[in-house]
């Protein structure tokens, strides 16, 4: 079964400035009207998760 990254949205600011977004080599994590999102080319690797602040990202 493949991971992939799931935020949580009561955790999540859902900020345009969101660190994890940065460090996702697949550019998988994107901002738009008003909501963060992962996309489908989002592989688990979890680089992402030690970048959220609010601890909003987890790998399932
Ligand atoms: S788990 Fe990896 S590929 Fe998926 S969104 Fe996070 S950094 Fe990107």
């Amino acid at each position: 079964m493949i991971k992939r990254a799931y935020i949580d949205l009561e955790l999540c600011q859902q900020s345009e400035d969101c660190d994890a977004m940065e460090y996702c080599g697949k550019e998988a994590i994107h901002y738009d009207g008003g909501m963060i999102f992962v996309d489908q080319e989002c592989n688990g690797c979890g680089k992402c998760k030690d970048h959220c602040a609010n601890k909003a990202i987890k790998i399932v």
